[in-house]
């Protein structure tokens, strides 16, 4: 259960980082990844995945393809 960043739509802008309670979300070659091991789509933490709400950009962070 985890979510990834569309690397094509993301802008790294920065703005989901700062708020993921699980310390996911960094910066790596120019645009900012999840990490699917330990993002929890914010269970627990907030109603909805944070960063999603965060995000600027429609559609730039969805669920991890299985
Ligand atoms: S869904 Fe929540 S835990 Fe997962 S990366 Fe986004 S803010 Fe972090
Ligand atoms: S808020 Fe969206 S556009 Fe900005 S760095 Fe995060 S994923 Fe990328």
């Amino acid at each position: 259960m985890a979510l990834q960043i569309v690397a094509d739509l993301c802008t790294a802008c920065a703005d989901c980082e700062e708020d993921c309670p699980t310390a996911s979300i960094r910066r790596k070659k120019g645009v900012y990844i999840i990490n699917p091991d330990t993002c929890t789509e914010c269970e627990g933490d907030y109603d909805k995945p944070k960063c999603i709400q965060l995000c600027p950009i429609d559609n730039c962070i969805i669920p991890l393809a299985a």
